[in-house]
Order: structure tokens, then C-alpha cells, then sequence
């Protein structure tokens, strides 16, 4: 017999955990599951200085850890645990979780999130949180009147560039081809700042640094009968080659974009699929911040919560 819940959330990021309070005290008996990175992406950043409500800051696994003993305060229950199939031919719908246990929902919350694509590099990992960030939003500040480097030629690391410069003393963009794929209005913005410059065709193969990066190992124009190495001295190491939407399993129920983003109607997380919702970053290739993940988040509950009244 499989275990039948009235809402059933997937993912543990500000999202996740903001739906399972909403949900919780909404008395929907919600059940959560963790998946791979309990807490999400913000575990991988350090400092957390832009979320209301922490006027002298916290660290991301801090603020996650509060998220989910605020839902627990309320009953939710949380799992550890991934989901492995999805099958919402008929209502309740049908999940299983690590390829065993299966179970039965009327609401499916997917707060799944996306993973920032990385270059491969093992000094990603070793300066992980120690210099290497995805995120310019959450991390820039750290870098005030410091050099830094974005990689990445599209909307986001010209955005994330920009950002980035009214911050440090200088940005380096390295791109790995001779153009920049970005918009044009955004290339513009780029060229034209003073503080960035651009390092076309470009790629890099390492980082340096005693404890934290202190510099790029790069190659010009590799292959070429020209290739140059090329060394920078940076403070700070920032990747905006694209952002993975932690979609894939849901894929054959909701719609979802070229990239794998999920669809919802315009300004709510409510997917094609009566009763199955999705919230944060698995949902949204614009402002991908903890707060909006968290707003959506409580939005899905709510919408949880009228959907199960309207059955009941
Ligand atoms: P994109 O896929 O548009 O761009 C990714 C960039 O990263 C490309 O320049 C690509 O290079 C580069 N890249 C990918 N892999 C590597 C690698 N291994 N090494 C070096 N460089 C690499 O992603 P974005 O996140 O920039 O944008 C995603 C979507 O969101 C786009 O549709 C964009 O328009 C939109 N967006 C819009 C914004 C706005 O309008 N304000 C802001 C941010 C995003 P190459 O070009 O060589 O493939």
C-alpha cells in the first residue's frame, strides 16, 4: 500500500521550505523531500546579506537550517530522500522516491531549483566558497574595490559583469569566443564600462591562490597557430555560463521552455496539471534570488491549499 498525502513538496531551497510552512499550518500535512543538496544551493554560498528580515546577515546553511526548523515547528515532515518517477497519467498522483517507496498525492509542489553550470574545472571545487561563485547577486559584495573575473558571454554574465563593476574596481569578462552572444543592448553596457574588460576568445584552465583565488590561468585563442597563455591576478572567480532547471523528471507532465524551465501561468506557480505547482528557481529563469524563491514558494501552498478545498 502506498502512503496517500495531500501535498507533497519536492526540494528543500528557500522554495521548498517556504511551502512546507505555508503548507503546514495550512493543515495539509505536508510531506517534503530533501533530494540530493538538502538546503539547496544556498548551502554553497557563504554569506547571506540580502534576505529581509537578517540585518547583519547570516550564511546560507544558517538561513536554510531556520527555513526548515520553521517548517518542522509547524509538522511538516522532511525526508530524506530523491524522487526517481513521476507519474501523473491520473489523480492522486503517483511518485517514487529512491526507486522503493511510492506515494500517492492530490498536490504536487516541484521546488526542485537549477544547478549553475560549472566549467569542469577540480579548481572550482577547490576554491568552492573560497573565491568561485555563480552567483554576483549574492556573492559581489565581498568584492568591493577588488578585481574580479565573469565567465560567460550571454545575457547573464554581461548582467552579472555590470553588476559586478559597480562593486569591484575591475571586472574581467572572459569569453570563449570572438563575439558575445548577449543581447545587444547588454553587449553595449559591457563595452562601454570603463571598469570591464573584455577577454575575448579566451578560455580558462585554472585558478590560482594560496587558501583562496588569488589569480586565472588562461589560454588566447586556443588550438590556434597563435595560442597564448595568459595570467590574470583576480580576487574573485564568477560563472554565468547557464543555469540547469532541475526539471528533467517532471518533464513529461508540465510543460516547460527550450532550457527546461517549467511553464506556469503569468504571475502564479500553477502548471498545466491541476493541483501540481512550481516554485523557485526550477520555475523561473529571471530574478533566481532566495526571497522571490521563497515568495513562490508561499504562493504554491496557498494555491495547494484552494486546490484541495475545491476537491474536498
Ligand atoms: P546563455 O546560454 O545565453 O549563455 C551562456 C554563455 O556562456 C555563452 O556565452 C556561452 O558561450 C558561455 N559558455 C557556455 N559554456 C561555456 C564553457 N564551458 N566555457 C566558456 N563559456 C561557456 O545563458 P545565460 O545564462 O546568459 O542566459 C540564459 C537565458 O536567460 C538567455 O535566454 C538570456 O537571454 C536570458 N537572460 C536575460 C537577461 C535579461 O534580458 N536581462 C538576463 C539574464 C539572462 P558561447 O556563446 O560560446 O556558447
Amino acid at each position: 500500500m502506498s502512503e496517500k498525502l495531500r501535498c507533497l513538496i519536492v526540494g528543500s531551497g528557500p522554495a521548498g521550505y517556504t511551502a512546507a510552512i505555508y503548507a503546514s499550518r495550512a493543515n495539509l500535512a505536508p510531506v517534503l523531500y530533501e533530494g540530493m543538496q538538502p538546503g539547496g544551493q544556498l548551502t554553497t554560498t557563504t554569506e547571506v546579506e540580502n534576505f529581509p528580515g537578517y540585518p547583519e546577515g547570516t550564511t546560507g546553511s544558517q538561513l536554510m537550517d531556520d527555513l526548515r526548523k520553521q517548517a518542522e515547528r509547524f509538522g511538516a515532515d522532511i525526508r530524506f530522500g530523491m524522487v526517481t518517477a513521476v507519474d501523473c497519467s491520473q489523480r492522486p498522483y503517483k511518485v517514487t522516491i529512491d526507486g522503493e517507496t511510492e506515494l500517492q498525492t492530490e498536490t504536487l509542489i516541484i521546488a526542485t531549483g537549477a544547478s549553475a553550470k560549472y566549467l569542469g574545472l577540480p579548481d572550482e571545487q577547490r576554491y568552492s566558497g573560497s573565491g568561485v561563485s555563480a552567483c554576483a547577486t549574492c556573492d559581489g559584495f565581498f568584492y568591493r574595490n577588488k578585481t574580479v573575473a565573469v565567465v560567460g558571454g550571454g545575457d547573464t554574465a554581461c548582467e552579472e559583469a555590470g553588476y559586478l563593476a559597480g562593486l569591484a574596481a575591475k571586472v574581467y569578462l572572459i569569453v570563449r569566443k570572438d563575439y558575445l552572444r548577449a543581447s545587444r543592448i547588454m553587449q553595449e553596457r559591457v563595452l562601454q564600462n570603463p571598469k570591464i574588460e573584455v577577454l575575448f576568445e579566451h578560455e580558462t584552465i585554472g585558478l590560482t591562490g594560496e587558501a583562496v583565488v588569488q589569480g586565472a590561468d588562461l589560454v588566447k585563442r586556443r588550438g590556434k597557430a597563435d595560442e597564448e597563455k595568459v595570467h590574470i591576478d583576480i580576487d574573485g572567480f564568477f560563472l554565468a555560463i547557464g543555469h540547469k532547471p532541475n526539471s528533467d523528471i517532471f518533464k513529461p507532465w508540465v510543460e516547460t521552455d527550450e532550457v527546461g524551465y517549467i511553464k506556469t501561468q503569468p504571475g502564479s506557480p500553477r502548471t498545466k496539471l491541476p493541483g501540481v505547482f512550481a516554485a523557485g528557481d526550477v520555475a523561473d529563469p529571471h530574478y533566481r534570488q532566495a526571497i522571490t524563491a521563497a515568495a513562490s514558494g508561499c504562493q504554491a501552498a496557498i494555491e495547494a491549499e484552494r486546490y484541495l478545498a475545491t476537491l474536498e
